[in-house]
């Protein structure tokens, strides 16, 4: 894979991390040899050529998010898929985590934190993504924390999302949010190194522009 994606290395407390964006809402991260995927989605890569998962973390059941084609790819006896109620419905078996709820695989911590629109709708009255029915994923590596927003908007719960090491924040409009949005979040989710992901296009000028602090992938 290291072929056609580009991967970032970085070390933490309890040894080196390789992080691959994807496309869209997909991230391979690669710890101790095994290999995490989140949000697997086969419009935008062939996962015939990706690793096996030995863990899938799913946001929610979105077919962008939890996709049949890309998961029957990558999973193999012993892979291990963390997501959602919802998702659970689909994929029954897994290891179900709410907001708030947390879990240990193989020494990395999880924790699934909220992922919502408070005012991008579908049709009035109802959002696209409502609040409890998706996750963001906190994850902790001895310390060095890696937060995936998933589909979400500038929520208040960002706020507990304290600087973590890399944050991934998405950028698309109708369904999260827009360029000035993302930059609001990043400042309040504070982190060192700053992947925008699921977007359409991204300016990662103007983002650096905007936030001097951080790092921008
Ligand atoms: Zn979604
Ligand atoms: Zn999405």
């Amino acid at each position: 894979m290291g072929q056609v994606y580009k991967s970032d290395r970085y070390s933490t407390p309890i040894g080196e991390i390789v992080v691959t964006p994807i496309a869209h809402g997909s991230i391979i991260l690669e710890f101790q040899e095994k290999i995490i995927h989140v949000d697997p989605y086969s419009e935008i890569a062939d996962y015939s050529l990706l690793p096996y998962a030995d863990l899938i973390l799913i946001t929610h059941d979105h077919y962008d998010h939890l996709d049949k084609p890309a998961l029957e790819k990558i999973i193999k006896p012993d892979t291990h898929i963390i997501s959602t109620g919802k998702t659970a419905e689909v994929l029954p078996g897994i290891e179900i985590l709410n907001n708030g709820d947390s879990t240990l695989w193989n020494g990395i911590g999880i924790k699934a934190v909220p992922a919502y629109n408070i005012k991008r709708e579908k049709e009035p009255g109802k959002v696209f993504h409502p609040k409890g029915e998706g996750n963001g994923y906190l994850l902790d590596f001895g310390g060095f924390k890696i937060y995936i927003a998933g589909d979400t908007e500038n929520i208040p719960e960002l706020s507990e999302i304290k600087n973590p090491d890399i944050a991934f924040l998405p950028q698309m409009l109708p369904f999260t949010m827009d360029e000035e949005e993302l930059i609001e979040a990043a400042k309040v989710v504070a982190s060192q190194i700053l992947y925008p992901y699921h977007y359409t296009t991204v300016d990662k000028e103007t983002l650096a522009n905007n936030l001097p602090e951080i790092t921008i992938k």
